[in-house]
């Protein structure tokens, strides 16, 4: 079992500025997503999109800005459990949690902070003969989760955007790739479009579906012919669905009739002491679902969490000021006083 001061459920851009926040006040974080990557709404959604509201930050595509939060996070080290769902939460006496995730590891910890957003994020599923079998194979997946298991096998990328294009970049050098999209464009950023096209290591199909799947034998359909193409792996991209299902054992009563988490506004905590709620899973008079709410709401959810860890405030200090500060943020060297 491992001890964290924070376990935060969701990896989303408030999830990650939670571990900033905790790591100024000396607290360790853990985070769990079910997705393979972090960043959320951002990387799921709209990762070339332009955010323009975040303050100071004239300008920052939504990867960017996911980007900048890993970076501004790393002196802390959180520990991320991705490919994870948390499946069962259990209160125990004095305060504690523990959550049980689906990879077997149970945590430990005084506070859960659910930054959960919409919900979990869950992949669209094409209506595809023989799919359940081959999901239950393994044969399909809908995130690259092991690159070493597939090296030197016949790969086929579904899917036309970010995701399909990214992973064919990426795994065009370890497997034989096939890339296949419905319609006659790509949907991603330009210039991977562009180094697909100009790959040579990467089979494309346009205009065509998955149609059946048997074995290894994967039948795709365009308006006017069907072919079998070989495979040992199928990656499916097509997008997600958000699933909003409640995390099992979390007392029901902390949710709203619309599964959003009521707390309140002085530390964005739910009717349970130690479970708090930041960013857009949660509700509040005059709540609004921007990134820089939840980066306020999890600033003060924070201060709490210390207090109910260490029974006192933390200290409070400016990073310009506090050399204690900077020297944990490794920037001693910026000398500007
Ligand atoms: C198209 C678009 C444009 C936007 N533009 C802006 C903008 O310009 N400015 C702005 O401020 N905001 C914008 N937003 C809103 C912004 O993206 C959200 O406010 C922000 O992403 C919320 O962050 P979050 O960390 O609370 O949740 P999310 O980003 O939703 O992340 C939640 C994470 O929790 C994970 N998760 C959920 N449940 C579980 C579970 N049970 N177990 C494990 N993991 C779980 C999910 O997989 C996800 O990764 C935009 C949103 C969209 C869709």
């Amino acid at each position: 079992m491992k001890n964290f001061d924070i376990v935060i459920v969701g990896a989303g851009p408030v999830g990650l500025f939670t571990v900033f926040e905790a790591g100024l006040v000396n607290l360790k974080c853990a985070l769990v997503d079910s997705l393979s990557q972090p960043g959320g709404q951002c990387i799921e959604l709209y990762p070339e999109k332009p955010i323009y509201d975040i303050p100071g930050v004239p300008y920052q595509t939504a990867r960017q800005h996911v980007n900048a939060l890993m970076d501004q996070i790393k002196p802390f080290e959180p520990e991320f459990f991705l490919n994870t769902d948390v499946k069962f939460v259990e209160r125990h006496e004095l305060g504690n949690y523990t959550l049980q995730l689906s990879n077997g590891e149970t945590l430990m910890t005084r506070n859960i902070f659910m930054a959960s957003g919409p919900g979990k994020f869950i992949p669209r599923r094409p209506d595809v003969h023989g799919l359940a079998e081959a999901e239950a194979d393994n044969m399909v997946e809908y995130a690259v989760k092991n690159v070493e298991e597939i090296i030197g096998d016949d790969v086929i990328i579904f899917g036309g955007g970010d995701s399909a294009i990214d992973w064919a970049l990426e795994l065009q050098h370890k497997c034989r790739l096939t890339l296949i999209h419905r319609s006659e464009k790509f949907k991603a950023v330009p210039a991977n479009i562009e180094a697909v096209k100009n790959s040579n290591l990467i089979r494309t199909f346009f205009g065509y579906k998955p149609e059946k799947i048997d074995g290894n034998n994967v039948t795709i359909k365009s308006k006017v012919e069907r072919m079998v193409l070989k495979a040992d792996k199928v990656f499916m991209f097509f997008g997600l669905l958000t699933d909003v299902n409640l995390v099992q054992g979390l007392p029901e009563d902390i949710y709203d009739s619309n599964k959003r988490i009521p707390v309140d506004t002085e530390y964005f905590q739910s009717s349970t002491p130690g479970i708090f709620a930041i960013g857009d899973c949660n509700d509040y008079p005059g709540k609004l679902k921007l990134i820089l709410s939840g980066f306020h709401e999890t600033t003060l959810a924070v201060q709490e969490a210390y207090k109910r860890i260490h029974k006192s405030d933390p200290e409070f200090m400016y990073t310009t000021t506090s050399t204690v500060l900077r020297e944990k943020l490794s920037r001693k060297h910026d000398n500007n006083n």
